[in-house]
């Protein structure tokens, strides 16, 4: 089987790279294990809050200059300040074409509120999670959450605590819904999708409506659980229009709704320009020869190998096994690529667990095309792109999606034009 490109993972790093590849019209093909960090995530995606110092970043694209002296090695360093302007932008129009609904843009970041009512800044939110402009108060001067009787992953009473010590005025409330008995009875399936596809059925919106419309007499927004409209915000649209206030959702623990549209929406825009994605199948060896790769084998494919002209590795850190660790080393199971990472194991964490963890910079080391080093030589025909990219802290840093993103359409480009993309975006020919 042969493509003009092999991703290997179906994060949205993979995805990313595979929609911009196949809507430029390269055979493409997607070799995914499973379900990536988005089913995890809280929807929102973050660019960059906060310099490895520490300091709050309000505008991520004036932050750049300061970020390259602090990080050298993070991935925008590498990429460089005007390219990561333009493929913000690039990235934004990725993401609005796909057909998810976000506010949000890269020169000012907002505040969106999380699962216990804080605020947490990040870079582009769904449409439904409820957020905060920099320097503005709230929208909502008052606001009921309401929770799910025996739905123990969303806790309305700390978010509206949260919110009431943030000036808002906030109740908790919780709706019992009879049809969700069956649920209810075993925990362990009391979860939100398995919730959302009760909720969504057609039947159930005018029950869900009535109860909801008690409870919110008397406030003037509705925050509740993401645990409706799963397949189509359309559900939320008709409650909101019960309820005639408006409606919010909240992410809850995982698995996390509003990442699982995203992750749905962006794998039909990629199979929509004919790319391909092998679900469930996983890439287990790799043939080089000169520095080139000449052949991946996979799980299901057996002795048949893939073959193509580049491949882009999008395999996520610790979380998604694109990196892993033993008691003594660390290090990226596919290729034994070169890594960013503390030989020392001593120095891997630090006992303090609210400070930021060394090991979540631990990555792979690239040149400034993002080609990963093997031994020391750059690997010509692979390139990197998002969390299993060594040098940043996704989490201390609020740079995860926005990492994955630029990384993916930067090596894209590359692969696209058949040049490398440099930081004066003067183009060399690639090779
Ligand atoms: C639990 C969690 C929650 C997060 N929440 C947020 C958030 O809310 N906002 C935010 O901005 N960032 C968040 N992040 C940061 C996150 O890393 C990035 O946002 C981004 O989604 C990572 O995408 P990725 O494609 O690089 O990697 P991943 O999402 O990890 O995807 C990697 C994929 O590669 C596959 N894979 C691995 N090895 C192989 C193989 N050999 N063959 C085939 N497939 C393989 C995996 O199965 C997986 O599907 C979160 C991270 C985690 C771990």
């Amino acid at each position: 089987m042969k493509f003009d490109t092999v991703i290997i993972g179906s994060g949205l790093a993979g995805l990313a790279s595979g929609i911009r590849l196949a809507e430029a019209g390269k055979s493409c093909a997607i070799v995914s294990s499973g379900q990536s960090s988005l089913y995890f995530s809280s929807g929102s995606m973050d660019f960059l809050a906060r310099l490895p110092d520490g300091s709050e970043v309000t505008h991520p694209l004036h932050a750049l200059s300061e970020l390259t002296r602090q990080a050298p090695h993070h991935p925008y360093s590498r990429i460089g300040e005007k390219k990561v302007a333009s493929l913000a932008y690039q990235a934004e129009k990725l993401i609005r074409d796909s057909g998810l609904v976000m506010t949000g843009s890269a020169s000012q970041n907002h505040y969106r509120v999380t699962p216990v009512g804080r605020q947490r800044m990040t870079w582009l939110s769904p449409a439904r999670v409820p957020v905060r402009e920099l320097e503005r108060p709230f929208k909502w001067e008052s606001v009921v959450v309401i929770g799910i009787a025996g739905f123990l992953d969303f806790q309305p009473g700390i978010v509206a605590s949260a919110l009431q010590r943030q000036g808002v005025k906030a109740s908790a409330q919780e709706i019992h819904l009879p049809f969700l008995d069956r649920l209810r009875d075993n925990p362990s399936e009391f979860r939100s999708v398995n919730i959302a596809h009760l909720l969504d059925l057609p039947q159930s919106l005018t029950l869900i409506a009535e109860e909801i419309s008690r409870l919110a007499q008397g406030y003037e927004a509705v925050f509740l659980p993401a645990c409706i409209g799963l397949e189509t915000d359309q559900v939320v649209q008709a409650l909101q229009i019960q309820v005639q206030k408006p409606v919010y959702l909240l992410p809850t623990l995982p698995p996390s709704l509003l990442g699982i549209r995203e992750d749905q929406l962006l794998h039909t825009r990629f199979r929509h320009f004919g790319g391909v994605i092998m679900t469930g199948d996983t890439v287990n060896g790799v043939e080089m020869a000169e520095n080139h790769i000449t052949g991946l084998y996979t799980r299901n494919h057996g002795d048949i190998p893939l073959r193509a002209s580049h491949v882009i590795l999008a395999t996520g850190s610790f979380f998604s096994n694109g990196l892993k660790a033993q008691f003594d080393r660390v290090y990226e199971p596919l290729l034994d690529l070169d890594l960013l990472a503390y030989s020392s194991r001593e120095q891997w964490t630090r006992q303090n667990v609210f400070t930021p963890q060394p090991y979540l910079k631990f990555g792979v080391t690239t040149d400034e095309y993002l080609r990963p080093l093997k031994s020391g030589q750059v690997v010509k025909n692979l390139y990197a792109a998002g969390a299993v990219l060594g040098g940043y802290d996704p989490l201390f840093e609020g740079c995860g999606a926005g990492v994955s993103l630029l990384s993916a359409l930067f090596v894209a480009e590359q692969i696209i034009t058949g040049q490398r993309v440099t930081k004066q975006r003067i183009p060399e020919i690639a090779q």
